[in-house]
Parts: structure tokens; C-alpha cells; sequence
């Protein structure tokens, strides 16, 4: 299959119009016309994930932080991580394609994906990023019965890829309202306390946020930047399996997940109490 027919399914989970206007999704490296039969889904193009698809034979990854962001390339230095990395996709005739901000955007997308994996109810936008459309970061909704600030922290820790939480017990003690933005939303705690969430769930929360949560009175987690965008690794896998079986190159191309990526952040003990 065509390098190209992937890009358009890929396209149509996540328009690409979706996206903020500082982002850079879309294919980041290959050629449309190459000939895909592996592909490796991933949340970030690491050495390790590069490696992984060499070993399995992918000839496109998709990933959804861009390879290439925020700094325009100037140079491709081998001896650097990236320049090093990007010579091994080149040279392994790998296509790489990312879906970012127009993946949290898109209905199905990062946080439908949370909301869904935590069986919200009657799910709404949280933040408006096009009011003629509709479309928004963040989801929020409603638990199907109240549970304790406590046991929707473990719940969180059951569904995600993580081992722990770290919560800001800001609000009530029991929450049936939830608002959620995958990655990095600290930016949305107001949206989400206007629009009468028990807990707003994000990742990357400073110290800072974490005293404006207590101060508005709402409880707060951060799952963490990884855990609440990987998800979207089985997820996007599952979609692709899904859209290729409904075309008859089925056999054609197999989809593969990255299951090696850890979160960066490791917990370590110190001393009790
Ligand atoms: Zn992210």
C-alpha cells in the first residue's frame, strides 16, 4: 500500500486542518509514493522506538509528537541524537508521519480516548479552539455514579500506563463531573472549574497550578504528560486495523504498537512518612 493511502487514512481520524497553527503534523519524512507493508504506531520518535522498527521491518512509523518541531532544522549533525536518528530512519527508507494537536483535537482522538477508557458519559468539549465548529481540547463529562477522589486517583492509575498520580485535593470528596486534557493542559484549570468539574485530570502541572487549583476549590490530577497521551498508541493501532480491513489490501500491511517506550519519570523512594 501506498505511503499516500495511509496518510489519507490517517487524515481523516485527524484532519490536519485540526491543528494549532504552530504545530507541524503531517508526513515528517519519506515520500508519498514509497510502499508501506509494517507500521510501527508510537508516541514519540525515539532511538529506541527507530531501532524497534528496524528490528520488526516497519517501513512507516506514526507517531504523535513530530519528529520535527518548534526549532526550524538548520542542520542534520550525525553526532547529535536527533541528526543520528534521522539518518537511521533515512537510510532505513522509513516514512514517518505525526498527528499532534489535530489528534487531541479530533473527535475519536487523545482525549476521546481518555474519556472513553474511563466510560464518561454525555461528553462535551472543554476548550473551544474553533467556535464555528465546535472543535475543542479537552473533553469533559460525567462518571456513572460518584465515586471518592481517592478511588477515581487508583482507577486512573488502573487504566493508564502509570504507577502513580499525583493529586491536588483542592475540591469535594466525591466526583462525578470530570474534565481532562491529555498532555500538557494546565492551561484549561479555570475552564474546567467555570465549567463545574469535580477534578480536571491533565498532565505537566507546576507547583504554581497545583496552589491555583486549591484556590478555586477544585481537585486536581496530574497522570502525567506520558501516561495520558499513550493511550493513543493502541488506540490509533486499533483505528488503522479497523480502516485496512474495511479495504482489501488488508493482508498488505500490518500494524504494530510500540509496547518498549516508558515514561521518563521514575519514582523513587525516600524516607517513610
Ligand atoms: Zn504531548
Amino acid at each position: 500500500m501506498k505511503c499516500q493511502t495511509i496518510m489519507g487514512i490517517m487524515e481523516k481520524l485527524a484532519p490536519k486542518k485540526l491543528a494549532e497553527n504552530w504545530d507541524n503534523p503531517g508526513l515528517q519524512l519519506g515520500n508519498p509514493e514509497q510502499e508501506i507493508s509494517k507500521l510501527l504506531v508510537c508516541l514519540d520518535v525515539s532511538q529506541p522506538v527507530v531501532d524497534k522498527a528496524i528490528e520488526i521491518g516497519a517501513d512507516m512509523i506514526i507517531s504523535h509528537h513530530p519528529v520535527m518541531l518548534f526549532k526550524g532544522l538548520l542542520s542534520i549533525r550525525t553526532d547529535t541524537y536527533d541528526g543520528e536518528m534521522l539518518q537511521k530512519i533515512l537510510s532505513h527508507n522509513i516514512a514517518v508521519y505525526s498527528a499532534h494537536t489535530n489528534l487531541d483535537i479530533a473527535q475519536g482522538g487523545c482525549n476521546d480516548i481518555l474519556a472513553q477508557l474511563w466510560n464518561l458519559e454525555k461528553v462535551e468539549g472543554l476548550a473551544l479552539t474553533d467556535p464555528e465548529t465546535g472543535d475543542s481540547l479537552g473533553r469533559i463529562g460525567y462518571l456513572s455514579k460518584p465515586m471518592s477522589i481517592e478511588a477515581f486517583s487508583k482507577m486512573l492509575c488502573d487504566t493508564l500506563r502509570c504507577h502513580h498520580v499525583r493529586l491536588v485535593k483542592g475540591g469535594k470528596d466525591m466526583v462525578k463531573k470530570v474534565a481532562l486534557c491529555s498532555g500538557a493542559g494546565a492551561e484549561f484549570i479555570s475552564k474546567a472549574v467555570f465549567k463545574g468539574a469535580d477534578v480536571y485530570v491533565t498532565g505537566d502541572i507546576k507547583y504554581h497550578e497545583a496552589q491555583q487549583a486549591v484556590k478555586q476549590g477544585i481537585n486536581l490530577i496530574d497522570a502525567g504528560h506520558f501516561a495520558t497521551e499513550f493511550p493513543m498508541v493502541e488506540a490509533v493501532a486499533k483505528y488503522l486495523r479497523q480502516e485496512l480491513a474495511s479495504m482489501k489490501q488488508e493482508a498488505d500491511v500490518e500494524v504494530c504498537e510500540d509496547n518498549i517506550s516508558e515514561d521518563f519519570f521514575k519514582v523513587v523512594g525516600g524516607k517513610e512518612g
